[in-house]
């Protein structure tokens, strides 16, 4: 039977950022990424709104805090150093009307509590100066937001880790999960339907909206841990002329429980996106439902009143893996070594929903940290 090392399931942005990491320690030897789809990158990491965020939603020492602000310096690091496009835009949270002040103030507080500090209030007139097209009451700046393109961020990590060795199989889906006395073995199957095992010492489970299914091979009981994954997804429409608009901040208005609410992403390619919205789904559908379009105006036109409905044309959509039901507030991040379930060097990262594409680099190295 075959053997490696270590065996990365997923090449989403996560499991290339940690290929990435461990492939530059040259003490990390053996190392497979497999992906059930024949490229990289074809769920979640390129269905999202490729903003690099600053932090701002999660609870203070959360995993999603800390990660999303280390991630976010790491980030902008890296793509200066290695040419990978990106544009720290701003981003502008507002309240579109006097009943959304409190809100707007909450989360402004909830920043400060978390230790960044670089935000800055605004009034109306500030916010008209910056953006005279967006009408709302108060807001505050988040300079640290910024957008990157995320195809050549995963293009990056995926040539890199290949540069040091790093073997990546596309069309090879894990089906099984055996503990062994030392190690696991996995079942996989290959494009042409066969079956296949291998062994490997160490599993790291990156497989995004369904990483619970993999947790329940090694034997978790998913329920019992609540590693159980539900479906959020999230639609955008697009802007037919966005030079219409002359709108070049990111533009948020309070978030729901579930999302960030319908804001507006500039693009690095001159576009305007809305959106996502946020609707529990029972399967994994990516269709726009062109209905919806009245819902995106009405929400949007509550700030930027120069919408009109024909401005809006449908786009993509992407599916949050939640580990949060429809009536229940927070979850964090699941970043476990499973050695406390006898599942030595069985890595998961189960729900890395947003802001799992900014804190990518920061997730990896703590992935690092409990092999080494
Ligand atoms: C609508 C939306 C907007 C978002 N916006 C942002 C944002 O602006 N900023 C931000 O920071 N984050 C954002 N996110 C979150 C971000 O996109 C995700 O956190 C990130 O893409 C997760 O990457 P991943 O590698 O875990 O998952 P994925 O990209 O889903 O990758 C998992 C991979 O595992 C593979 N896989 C699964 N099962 C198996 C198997 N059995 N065998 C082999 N391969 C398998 C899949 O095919 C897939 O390629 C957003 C998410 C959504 C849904």
């Amino acid at each position: 039977m075959e053997k490696t090392d270590i065996t990365i399931i997923g090449a989403g942005i996560i499991g290339l950022a940690i290929s990435y990491e461990l492939s530059l320690r040259s003490k990390y030897k053996n190392i497979l990424v497999i992906e059930q789809h024949p490229s990289f990158g074809q769920e979640t990491s390129s269905r999202n709104s490729e903003v690099i965020h600053a932090g701002l939603y999660y609870p203070k020492d959360s995993l999603k805090t800390n990660l999303c602000l280390r991630g976010n310096r790491l980030l902008y690091a890296l793509c200066e150093q290695h040419q990978i496009p990106y544009k720290k835009l701003g981003k502008l949270v507002i309240a579109p009307t006097p009943n959304d002040t409190k809100k707007i103030e909450d989360i402004y507080h909830n920043v400060l509590h978390c230790g960044v500090t670089h935000l800055q209030l605004l009034d109306k007139n500030q916010i008209r100066t910056l953006e005279p097209r967006i009408s709302c009451v108060m807001g505050f700046l988040s300079p640290e937001t910024g957008i990157i393109d995320s195809h050549a961020l995963m293009k990056f990590f995926y040539e890199a880790s290949k540069s040091k060795q790093v073997e990546f199989a596309f069309g090879v889906k894990a089906i099984g999960i055996e503990k062994k006395s030392s190690g696991y073995t996995l079942t996989v199957q290959e494009p042409n339907g066969d079956h296949f095992c291998f062994e490997t010492t160490t599993v790291i489970n990156a497989a995004g909206l369904h990483a619970d299914k993999i947790a329940e091979f090694a034997g978790i009981n998913i329920d019992t841990y609540h590693y159980r994954l539900h479906f959020n997804k999230g639609q955008y429409f697009r802007l037919a002329h966005p030079q219409k608009f002359n709108i070049t901040s990111l533009i948020y208005p309070p978030p729901s429980a579930t999302s960030l609410g319908i804001h507006i992403t500039p693009d690095l390619a001159g576009g305007l996106r809305l959106g996502p919205d946020d609707q529990w789904v029972d399967t994994i559908n990516y269709t726009i439902n062109e209905k919806d379009k009245k819902k995106f105006f009405n929400d949007v036109r509550r700030y930027l009143p120069e919408l009109t409905p024909n401005d809006l044309i449908s786009d993509t959509s992407g599916i949050r893996p939640k580990l949060q039901k429809p009536d229940e507030s927070f979850h964090d991040f699941v970043i476990a070594h499973e050695i406390d379930k006898g599942l030595e060097n069985f890595i998961n990262l189960i729900g890395i929903e947003s802001p799992g594409l900014t804190s990518c680099l920061a997730i990896a190295e703590m992935v690092e940290e409990f092999l080494s």
